[in-house]
């Protein structure tokens, strides 16, 4: 069984055939998603579709783009909302300075509500950094120093040094169609080094349609695509590939074991 760590299933792409892209993914070998909270307007929306679909769970969090969009996300809104069963991690959270949508310093407020959260509830704090990885390796070293928690960096476009610390912290990486484009050979060889016990992967879908789908809306049945890109590229076979991401999605969100 496969697992996308990693999709907006609310987003309007899938108003129409939600219910389709679910079974498809499923008939796929998709058997487990989780569904992406971007903002706490979206929140109930976004749990709705966990509860009424098995094998689809979800997080809470604000997006860094969204950051700077409503009042200021607290830390105990956040831990409110993880006592819902199917909430099994905490995000997306982060710092995005290439679209910087949102003032930097409001971003990283929002980025540490987050971490208070997945610090006080053991659950994995999901991060989204883009052009921004000094600011992300500095917060999530200085903070997990403090107190540890658990953190997967997802849809992976950064460094070799980014990926090298995430992993000495006791992080996980997750990837995305990403790796399948030919221009990104910069992002398969920093993760060369990442210990195949640390890796997951997603779809980030409606976006990053992997190749051969690459330009159209991507769905998670097409982690398949991402999986088979993984394997070839930490020279395994693919069942080997689902087996270990598949392992590593539950020793990570470990809550979904137990929903
Ligand atoms: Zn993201
Ligand atoms: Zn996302």
């Amino acid at each position: 069984m496969l697992v996308d760590s990693h999709c907006h299933l609310n987003f309007p792409d899938f108003k129409d055939d939600i219910d389709n892209v679910i079974a498809r993914a499923k008939a796929a070998g998709v058997g487990v998603m989780q569904t992406i909270c971007t903002e706490m307007a979206e929140f109930e929306e976004v749990y709705s579709i966990a509860e009424r679909n098995e094998g689809v769970f979800c997080s809470v969090g604000v997006h860094p783009n969204d950051s700077g969009k409503q009042e200021i996300i607290s830390a105990q809104e956040l831990i409110d909302k993880t006592s819902r069963k199917k909430v099994i991690g905490i995000g997306e959270t982060g710092l995005d300075y290439h679209y910087e949508y949102s003032d930097r310093e409001l971003q990283k407020h929002s980025f540490l509500e987050h971490i208070k959260t997945a610090q006080a509830t053991g659950l994995p704090l999901i991060v989204h950094t883009r052009d921004a990885d000094e600011d992300t390796i500095k917060i999530l070293s200085d903070e997990i120093s403090k107190s540890y928690f658990k953190i997967l960096i997802h849809c992976f476009t950064s460094t070799k040094h980014l990926a090298d610390t995430i992993v000495k912290l006791g992080g996980y990486i997750s990837v995305s169609g990403i790796i399948t484009f030919k221009n990104a050979q910069s992002i398969r060889n920093a993760l060369s080094d990442v210990p195949l016990d640390r890796i997951l992967i997603e779809t980030d879908s409606p976006f990053l349609a992997p190749i051969p789908y690459r330009g159209k809306r991507n769905e998670p049945t097409y982690v398949t695509e991402v999986n088979k890109a993984l394997s070839t590229l930490k020279n395994i076979s693919e069942e080997e590939c689902t087996k270990i991401t598949t392992e590593n999605f539950f020793r990570l969100f470990d809550k979904a074991k137990q929903s």
